[in-house]
């Protein structure tokens, strides 16, 4: 007799977890491996931090601070918002999942964009709910088809800016358009991951919105440009009233004493982001002159990121890549067939992904 499993959960696809650094050494017999398929800041952490991480580490016989106070009055002062308005999670992945578990039940849906990042539909399904996906249109949101998808049943829209996988951004007039034409009772949520890789100039600051708007969210995570990605934590800004809701479902000890202690510290190290984005930066303007010399197309990016358009098969090129240590994300697993997500690090590496890549390029395009 099989166990009665919720039908919406047993119909969930199984999870599968990337390759590991270790797997591919052991695989390949290979001394040196480069992870670039999860966007990771691979600088490391900033000169000073370790240790101030380190020592938190006396103080884990105590349970957390389940309201996580430190870290919000900072980010509050950091924004001029109210503690009430933020949230904290293991990652904002987490917070994605008790926005779901918030506003999604049988019947209900949230509109996306397709491709997206995975974590909107998995955490919709969850909760027995559905999606509506809107197709990017030249790799950036539609968005007016995705305002248009909207129906009575739909409880949130998730827009991510940048985009990730493609890279791509929203400008301030489509946000300032999806904010004046969505219903009020449902959410936008903008997650914003890669909100510090995008110079200021091309950014959003969407949470001078919040004020005015009890319908949006926005995430920001310390995993990307802070280097926390491990330790998991990111957060939520939002109305008073949804991020009640979200503190209902949230568990009290969601997130760890060291993540939060790491969280505070790492703001103190504005100029090491400002450092990492510009050279990030440098690097994606190096990455573009050497894929149009070599004629290889590739997606403008505002993130740490870039898709590469490889023409055949991307898991062909991918196999390629590992046995010579750089594990990349082929399309082909992200919703964009024939193109490789590849993270953007140090100097580098990116200098010895290029000419490994561009070789391979040019074998499997014979
Ligand atoms: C990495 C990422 C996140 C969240 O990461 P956490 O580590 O859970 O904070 C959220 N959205 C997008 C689009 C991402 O790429």
């Amino acid at each position: 007799m099989s166990l009665k499993i919720k039908k919406w959960i047993s119909n969930l696809p199984d999870y599968t977890p990337g390759k590991s650094i270790e797997e591919i050494k052991n695989k390949y017999g290979l001394k040196n491996v480069y992870k670039l398929a999860s966007n990771e800041n691979l600088y490391g952490l900033p000169e000073g931090l370790t240790e101030k991480i380190c020592e938190e580490i006396r103080n884990i016989y105590y349970y957390p601070d389940a309201d996580c106070s430190q870290i919000r009055e900072k980010l509050g002062k950091v924004y001029g918002i109210p503690v009430g308005k933020i949230i904290i999670g293991s990652g904002s992945d987490q917070v994605i999942e008790m926005i779901c578990d918030s506003f999604i039940g049988s019947g209900d849906n949230v509109v996306i964009a397709d491709p997206t990042f995975p974590i909107y539909e998995k955490a919709a399904l969850k909760c027995g709910g559905s999606t509506i996906k809107v197709p990017l249109v030249d790799f950036r949101h539609d968005i007016k088809g995705l305002l248009a998808a909207v129906d009575k049943n739909t409880r949130i829209m998730f827009l991510t800016n940048p985009h990730n996988p493609a890279g791509t951004n929203i400008t301030k007039e489509e946000f300032k358009y999806v904010l004046d034409k969505l219903p009020e009772d449902i959410l936008l949520v903008m997650d914003e991951a890669y909100y510090e890789y995008a110079m200021p100039d091309e950014r959003i600051d969407t949470t001078e919105y919040i004020a005015g708007r009890d319908n949006l969210m926005v995430l920001r995570t310390f995993s990307k440009i802070f280097c926390l990605a491990g330790l998991r934590i990111g957060y939520g800004i939002g109305s008073v009233e949804a991020i009640r809701a979200l503190n209902k479902v949230r568990l009290p000890f969601n997130v760890s004493s060291i993540a939060q202690k790491a969280a505070l510290y790492s703001l103190q190290y504005q100029d090491f982001a400002v450092k990492i984005r510009e050279s990030i930066h440098k690097q994606k303007q190096i990455y573009y002159n050497v894929l149009e010399k070599n004629g290889i197309g590739f997606i403008r990016s505002y993130a740490n990121f870039i898709l590469i358009k490889v023409g055949i098969d991307s898991s062909q090129i991918t196999e390629e890549l590992l046995k010579e240590g750089f594990i990349i994300r082929p399309g082909e697993n992200l919703g964009f067939p024939g193109y490789i997500r590849v993270t953007v690090s140090t100097d580098e590496v990116s200098a010895k992904f290029l000419e490994v890549f561009t070789r391979i390029y040019k074998d499997c395009n014979k």
